[in-house]
């Protein structure tokens, strides 16, 4: 007769599991939780401390840590040196281990947890049973989620045992699962101090990923590539994304959507109100404000339509029949959204090839300045050669209040606006980022130069090339001006409003340039490199 131990914390699923093992004269073995529950419902079980001999200990902190267990689950039945051991020392075989470990992740997630109720929270006994049984794949099936019970079954109910091919996954799902729970401790416990207060950075970083496909290629055709996600991912974020139809994405589509999709999460719909962005090549081309979804799509258009072919494009609300009436007149790439109307996706039919996302926004955090407590994961991760730069997301949400006027001329209340509406489309831009505005819309973007001078130009260049005036125009730059020429530049394509970081070597120079000019000038006092 065969034998299974189950001992989980998560109870969800084990009676009806252990039920239909018992109907298949398996013999129960059960830890005092879990073999109480079982008992309760009727089940004939036999309690570890009773098959060991030795009662449990310790507040739990031993009950299975025993030859008897161990024993039974590593010995490998084709060896006769230790099928006569386990006979020598009266111990049986374990066949089947159902095992949920104690929820160390869920604790820590809570806020307030204590350094006492993480330490009371990490599996001893648990793991290293999951470790015996997985190493003994070839005698030993080994069940370490729910979501396992129901394929178990049924290769037993239709074989009388668990296939090979099954019993390898399992021990596959369970070194990750184990692997997963000792990275969470190990996250944990890396930025604390030995009082429970949080240390600035881990002294280990063992960010956990998990993959979601494989890629045809990566950004060119000769990589090979993969998409991945957070082991535990932030509300909202794009790999939360459904796609309601089109082709596969690629690894550029993907870079590419996340560029579009964090850009236009910074407009609060409840705030700013329906916000579109156009993406391509990482840096958006278009962003606008509007009355509708339809609006600020052809307001975003509008600032570079060639660039806009094959674009990127997002919204922070859903699209409806008019908006994608609009939108279907361009060349699509992939379309974000946090829903679409019935209209809409009509509408998208018929352009099989168009790949369009749903987002929910539900638990956005847009300005998260504890994004440390949830995890390296949180960060933002640059590769480097051998290493890695690790760094807190940029999340500084810019308010009035921090806004220094240092010329002459103070911004008007609507040149404030569309202040702000360019230094926050010049956050998501390349550096170094030029973004003249105006009327909730971006006029001229210029991305990604080593010199600010030219990426004024650039930005006024395009301005030109879409038909856009730029007289009057709002205009944010990334970081500081380190000449009066880039802000020359500005003035000279019409610019009367500027934002910008300050403190340059050469800021009275650039301040007098403004009063010269005309410009009102605002200083944030944080710059917005994005490399
Ligand atoms: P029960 O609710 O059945 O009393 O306990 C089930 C939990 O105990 C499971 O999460 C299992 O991983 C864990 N467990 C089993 N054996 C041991 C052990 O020897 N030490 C510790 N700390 N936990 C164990």
């Amino acid at each position: 007769m065969a034998t299974a131990l189950l001992s989980v914390s998560d109870k969800t699923g084990i009676v009806e599991l252990a039920r239909s093992l018992h109907a298949l004269g398996v013999k129960l073995l059960s830890t005092g939780g879990t073999a109480r529950l079982l008992a309760d419902s009727g089940l004939p079980v036999t309690e570890v401390a009773d098959h060991t001999g030795f009662p449990e200990m310790l507040d739990g902190r031993v009950k299975t840590l025993h030859p008897t267990i161990h024993g039974g689950l590593l010995a490998r039945r084709d060896l006769p040196a230790h099928m006569a051991s386990l006979a020598a020392h009266g111990i049986e075989t374990i066949d089947l281990l159902v095992v949920n470990l104690y929820p160390f992740e869920a604790t820590v997630a809570k806020p307030g947890c204590t350094l006492e109720d993480a330490i009371e929270n990490i599996d001893i006994g648990g793991p290293a049973m999951v470790r015996s049984a997985a190493k003994n794949w070839k005698d030993v099936a080994v069940l370490t989620d729910a979501s396992q019970y129901a394929g178990v079954l049924a290769d037993l109910q239709q074989d009388g045992r668990v296939s090979e091919s099954t019993r390898f996954a399992l021990a596959v799902a369970a070194f990750n699962r184990i692997s997963n729970y000792d990275a969470a401790i190990s996250d944990h416990l890396s930025a604390l101090r030995p009082d429970g207060t949080r240390a600035e950075f881990p002294a280990q970083s063992n960010g956990r990923f998990v993959k979601l496909q494989d890629l045809r290629y990566g950004e060119n055709p000769h990589q090979s590539a993969a998409f991945y996600r957070d082991l535990h991912p932030a509300p909202g974020s794009l790999v939360s994304a459904v796609q309601l139809q089109g082709k596969e994405l690629s690894y550029n589509n993907i870079a590419d959507a996340d560029a579009a999709w964090e850009c236009v999460k910074g407009f609060d719909a409840s705030v700013d109100g329906p916000a579109c962005v156009i993406v391509k090549h990482a840096n958006p081309c278009g962003v606008a404000l509007g009355a509708n979804a339809a609006e600020a799509y052809g307001k975003a258009f509008r600032t570079d339509p060639t660039s806009a072919f094959g674009g990127i494009i997002a919204f922070n609300v859903p699209v409806d029949g008019a908006a994608a009436q609009a939108i279907a007149k361009q060349f699509v790439e992939v379309l974000i959204a946090p829903g679409y109307t019935d209209e809409a996706r009509a509408v998208f039919a018929a352009k099989a090839n168009t790949r369009v996302l749903q987002i929910s926004l539900d638990g956005v955090q847009r300005d998260a300045p504890d994004a440390w407590s949830r995890g390296l994961n949180s960060h933002d991760i640059k590769r480097v050669g051998s290493g890695l730069l690790i760094q807190s997301a940029d999340n500084h949400v810019l308010g009035l209040q921090d806004l220094k006027v240092v010329t002459k001329l103070a911004p008007t209340d609507g040149q404030l606006a569309d202040l702000l509406f360019a230094w926050k489309v010049a956050k998501f831009v390349k550096s170094n980022a030029i973004v003249f505005c105006g009327d909730g819309m971006t006029l001229g973007v210029g991305a990604g130069q080593m010199s600010r001078l030219d990426s004024a130009r650039i930005a006024s260049i395009k301005a030109s090339h879409a038909d856009l005036s730029l007289a009057g125009s709002a205009v944010a730059s990334d970081a500081f001006f380190p000449f009066r020429d880039g802000l020359d530049v500005l003035a000279d394509a019409g610019a009367r409003s500027v934002i910008q970081p300050g403190g340059s070597l050469r800021d009275d120079e650039v301040i007098a340039a403004a009063n010269e000019r005309g410009i009102a000038m605002v200083l944030t006092g944080v710059r917005h490199f994005r490399h």
